[in-house]
């Protein structure tokens, strides 16, 4: 058999899929060997595998039938295939000079990565990203665009419920791009950070607002729906809209909801959305939920064994934030107890879970966080900055926003602070400690333990 095989089973495949699909599963396949009755067909990665093994695999072999090859054998290997060019040119982005980039919180200590200037966190990739029927479409699209950005799919408009992946793929395809060309000016904001930004920069008169936005190569906008009852702020993101699209440049959207059920949206923001592609993402299905747990508990050294996989995805059901919090709860109390992770521990933090009562004010939080770490009110909520009061304050500033859902500057607020930047950077330092750091881990799991007991 002939590799010519496989291009005539791409040629037919092409014309019964969406391209979107097409050019995620089947474009960067290549045939590996071509035995009598058998095909081995190189894919570029684990979900990409899956895809086609679970997804197409009966109309593949459809195709090779009417290509005459009925008693074919197909099997797909992860191969690394010829990566795409990757500009290596290590040319900084002077993102400086996209003028009125946030500075680092002066908190700090470790100076950010340029990643972090431009808004992207390296931790959402695709390879961390599990493939269902719930998001297939979404990752699809996400895929093609980190390929060849502005040219397809634009603007691109994700929405679906919270924690079911919409920032992770946004970021992703940030990320992807980023990879791609280290030249490519992506900047990705939430739309409440939009909102403030432009409310400082009317109210103190700074400058360079529009160009920020307006010079980007890629901007990906996060939760839209918040700019959605600030009138002002959608006629300036109409502008960026409008300048970006015509020099194609891509935007990239996320909202909990599709544009015609955003009532506060105005018409000729909505008509924009709906230029270009619009797809959703769903709640995980059993299947997709079990893959999470598993592949999320071997990435942190754990094995989880099927009895508890199958406990937990049954139990949390509607939100993989919840799925991938409770998974991180199991290994952090074994962890701390020295216990095997098994569906008993999990069972039981379950059912204490559950007996949570829903209020807990911002003052219940910034104090339990001061007692957990033994300092006062006044010095958590004060002007110190010693190590010893920073990591405390960025953890209350961390539970504020991930409990509470406070916005940045009431989080910052509650803790003294008039700026909120400050909290944004506290947020999301603490946010990675959370998947780095086992003692921050530890010490934010305490702290939720205690405040729900
Ligand atoms: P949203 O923005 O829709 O509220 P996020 O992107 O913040 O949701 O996702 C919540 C958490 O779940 C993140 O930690 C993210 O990495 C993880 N997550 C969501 N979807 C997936 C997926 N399909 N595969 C792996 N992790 C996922
Ligand atoms: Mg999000």
């Amino acid at each position: 058999m002939e590799d010519s095989v496989w291009q005539s089973v791409l040629g037919e495949i092409e014309l019964n899929v969406s391209r979107a699909s097409y050019a995620t599963w089947f474009k960067n396949t290549v045939p590996l060997s071509t035995g009598a009755n058998e095909l081995v067909i190189g894919v570029p990665n684990i979900f990409a595998k899956q895809q086609l093994d679970v997804k197409y695999k009966d109309l593949i072999q459809e195709a090779l039938k009417n290509s005459g090859n009925n008693d074919t054998k197909i099997e797909f290997k992860i191969h690394s295939i010829i990566t795409k060019k990757r500009a290596r040119s290590s040319k900084s982005i002077d993102m400086d000079s996209l003028a009125g980039a946030p500075a680092p919180s002066s908190t700090d200590s470790k100076s950010p990565s340029k990643t972090t200037k431009l808004g992207l966190n390296s931790k959402y990739s695709f390879k961390d990203f599990i493939v269902g029927s719930s998001n297939d479409l979404a990752y699809a699209a996400c895929q093609a665009i980190a390929q060849s950005p502005g040219t397809k799919y634009n603007p691109l408009f994700i929405y679906g419920g919270v924690g079911l992946g919409k920032t992770h793929l946004i970021q992703a395809v940030g990320n992807g791009i980023i990879a791609n060309d280290s030249s490519s000016r992506v900047v990705y904001i939430s739309s409440e950070q939009f909102v403030n930004e432009f409310l400082d920069s009317i109210r103190y008169k700074k400058k360079g607002f529009s160009d920020k936005y307006r010079k980007a190569d890629v901007l990906i906008i996060d939760d839209m729906q918040f700019i959605a009852d600030k009138e002002k702020t959608q006629e300036e993101f109409f502008h960026t809209f409008n300048t970006l699209h015509q020099n194609n440049k891509q935007i990239i959207i996320s909202s909990d909801k599709p544009p015609k059920s955003i009532p506060t949206l105005t018409e000729r923001l909505r008509s924009r959305f709906e230029m270009g592609m619009i797809v959703d993402v769903q709640p995980p299905d059993f299947e997709t939920r079990c893959a999470i747990l598993e592949v999320k508990a071997s990435n942190s050294g754990a094995t989880l064994d099927r009895e508890t996989v199958e406990y937990l995805a049954t139990h949390v059901q509607t939100n993989i934030r919840e799925l991938e919090g409770s998974l991180n709860q199991l290994l952090a109390l074994c962890e701390m107890r020295g216990l095997q992770p098994d569906i008993k521990v999990a069972s039981s933090l379950l059912s204490s879970a559950r007996l949570r009562p829903k209020h807990i004010t911002p003052k219940q939080v910034v104090e339990r966080t001061a007692r957990h770490f033994q300092i006062e009110i006044e010095e958590i909520v004060g002007p110190k900055r010693d190590k010893d009061i920073v990591v405390p304050r960025q953890i209350a500033m961390y539970l504020l926003r991930s409990e509470l859902h406070l916005s940045f500057p009431k989080v910052a607020r509650e803790l003294g602070r008039k700026d909120h930047t400050t909290a944004i950077h506290s947020v999301e330092k603490i946010e990675k400690g959370m998947s780095f750091d086992q003692m921050i881990r530890q010490h934010v799991n305490e702290i939720k333990e205690r405040l729900y007991a």
